[in-house]
């Protein structure tokens, strides 16, 4: 581990200032629950200069939005935000997906916020002696030609063929969730659905948050709230194991046809992908089984598959049809 300065802040204004007077603002990081960061360090991929320690922050509650949403602070551990009852009632999807993410003394440590920024689990990511070009720009990707069984099916780019690790990150794509940032030009917005990127020429950048950034909460919108809905994920094994494919769905239904509709997926992309090819083809029309898998079939159309991970196709169209079939039929349970 490569040697930092470490300084802790006591509310949000104070973390952005003692980050904008780093000397170089993109090798100062802040640290919240640490479970990702702190072993990217010991393994040498990230070498930051400073470390602000933001564990203080008064950023540790969910509160309820005048609009009937609800405001997630980006300190919120990941363990409490799937326990909270409030969670449970309106967004159990989200509780499911983040129960189906690491495992529990990981789940106690993280938080929200730092869930969102945790970096892809590319074997070639961690090797440091593997040509990688998210850990260094223009060495190559030894995953393209390599063992790519775990690696992304849509929107891959020959730069970077890595997939988005997190579950609640799907869970808040197909919920629309917007997550809140403030920064030393003032406060924004960024849909959830946009927060990650596809790694095109640039797969060194993750995120769409700029140097200095911090994400201060996550909103969960009340359009969302009590829709029908489901977290599946596919893994090797039954815990402690990234997806291979997951599907986050929730659905409205009136009298058998798909009055609204919202699918993300998983495991697939090197951001968490919306289906939006899908759910337009199925508002309105008829839940069935036939539509479902139709539907599936066409989202995955342009997946280009790799030596290895040809398999994903067939299992998100399948995940995706099965969860649907299984909301419809008034089985919202997360599996
Ligand atoms: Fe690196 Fe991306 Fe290639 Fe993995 S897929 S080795 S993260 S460039």
């Amino acid at each position: 581990m490569n040697d930092f300065t470490f300084t802790r802040a006591t509310d949000t204004s104070s973390a952005l200032q003692l980050i904008s007077e780093m000397p170089d603002s993109n090798a100062a990081r802040f640290l919240a629950g640490g479970t990702n960061l702190v072993d990217l360090m010991r393994e040498g991929i990230e070498q930051p200069r400073s470390l602000v320690d933001i564990t203080p922050l008064p950023l540790s509650a969910v509160q309820e939005l005048p609009n009937g949403g609800l405001r997630v602070g980006a300190m919120v551990r990941n363990s409490h935000l799937a326990a909270h009852p409030l969670i449970r009632e309106r967004y159990p999807l989200l509780s499911q997906a983040i129960l189906m993410g690491a495992s529990a003394q990981l789940r106690n440590m993280a938080t929200t916020g730092g869930n969102l920024m945790q970096r892809t689990r590319c074997y070639y990511f961690y090797d440091s002696a593997a040509a990688c070009n998210k850990r260094a720009p223009g060495s190559g990707c030894d995953a393209l030609d390599g063992f790519n069984r775990i690696h992304a099916i849509l929107g891959a780019s020959p730069r970077c063929i890595a997939t988005h690790p997190s579950d609640m990150c799907v869970a808040l794509a197909a919920l629309d969730a917007t997550v809140n940032i403030a920064g030393p030009s003032g406060d924004r917005q960024i849909a959830a659905t946009e927060f990650h990127r596809l790694p095109g020429e640039t797969p060194e950048i993750d995120t769409n948050l700029k140097s200095g950034e911090l994400i201060t909460s996550v909103d969960l919108p009340a359009s969302t709230a009590g829709f029908a809905s489901a977290y599946r994920k596919v893994r090797d094994r039954a815990s402690y194991a990234f997806a291979l494919v997951s599907v986050a769905a929730a659905v409205k239904l009136e009298k058998g046809t798909i009055c609204e509709i919202r699918v993300a997926l998983g495991g697939v992309a090197h951001k968490p992908w919306r289906a939006s090819v899908a759910e337009g083809m199925l508002r309105g029309k008829a839940a069935t089984p036939e539509n479902f898998a139709m539907a599936a079939a066409t989202e995955l159309a342009p997946a280009k598959p790799l030596k290895y991970n040809a398999f994903k196709i067939e299992l998100a169209k399948r995940t995706i049809a099965l969860v649907l079939t299984e909301l419809s039929a008034d089985k919202g349970t997360a599996q």
